[in-house]
């Protein structure tokens, strides 16, 4: 694997254009600037590594858009050793941005090929979260709480099991709705019972699926 001048070139105006659509936070600049996303792409997209789109990773799935990727990371509030539930694995490229800010991630892909896939270019590469195959919805009750829940596919509801989840301040960032698109939202965990709902505007997410594959 070959992080070349070229890579770095490319990557650097990357981040001038997730910098230009608003995403500010220094460190998550600074973290797509050091995360080789060529890596995470399947063969016949790497060329396209650095746009800011969204490409295929195999088994009908995406490896998000890196603004999508940054604002979601942004909303999440990430402070060194959160520790972090992702739900869908994928590419593992946004796992690796939330490794890069220093949490420690625990994360769940249901598509068999792709949690094997992604835990051996993570690891290969240096990164080392938890890897989980199953099914999202359910979380890990075993690990929990969270500081943080980031959902990176689309759910037609807020999982009621993740809520339970999250840590009491914690949050939630998750793309809640139908396949016609979701509204980014997040919720907050403000007591034992309590949590409140922001929501952040439209974006297009692969649906959150139940069970694994
Ligand atoms: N974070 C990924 C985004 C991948 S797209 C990246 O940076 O590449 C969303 C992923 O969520 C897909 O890989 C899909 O298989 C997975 N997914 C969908 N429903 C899920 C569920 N219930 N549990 C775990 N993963 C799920």
């Amino acid at each position: 694997m070959i992080d070349s001048y070229r890579h770095k070139g490319l990557r650097k105006k990357l981040v001038e254009t997730v910098q230009n659509k608003g995403i500010k936070n220094p460190k998550i600049l600074e973290a797509i600037g050091k995360v080789p996303r060529h890596y995470f792409m399947d063969s016949g997209f790497i060329e396209f590594a650095y746009r800011d789109q969204a490409f295929p990773i195999g088994a009908g799935q995406t490896i998000s858009q890196p603004y999508t990727v940054a604002f979601q990371t942004e909303l999440l509030q990430v402070t060194i050793h959160d520790k972090i539930l992702e739900i869908g694995t994928g590419s593992g490229y946004q796992c690796a941005i939330l490794l890069e800010l220093g949490a420690k991630v625990y994360t769940i892909e249901r598509q068999r090929e792709l949690y094997l896939k992604s835990r051996t270019l993570l690891n290969k590469i240096g990164y080392n979260p938890y890897f989980f195959y199953g099914d999202g919805y359910k979380g890990l009750a075993g690990q929990a709480p969270f500081d943080k829940i980031l959902i990176t596919a689309g759910a037609p509801e807020i999982p009621k099991d993740l809520l339970k989840q999250l840590k009491i301040g914690g949050r939630m960032v998750v793309p809640t709705g139908g396949s016609g698109g979701q509204v980014m939202t997040t919720v907050d965990r403000i007591s034992e019972k309590d949590y409140k709902e922001n929501e952040h505007g439209y974006f297009a997410f692969v649906p959150m699926l139940k069970g694994k594959q």
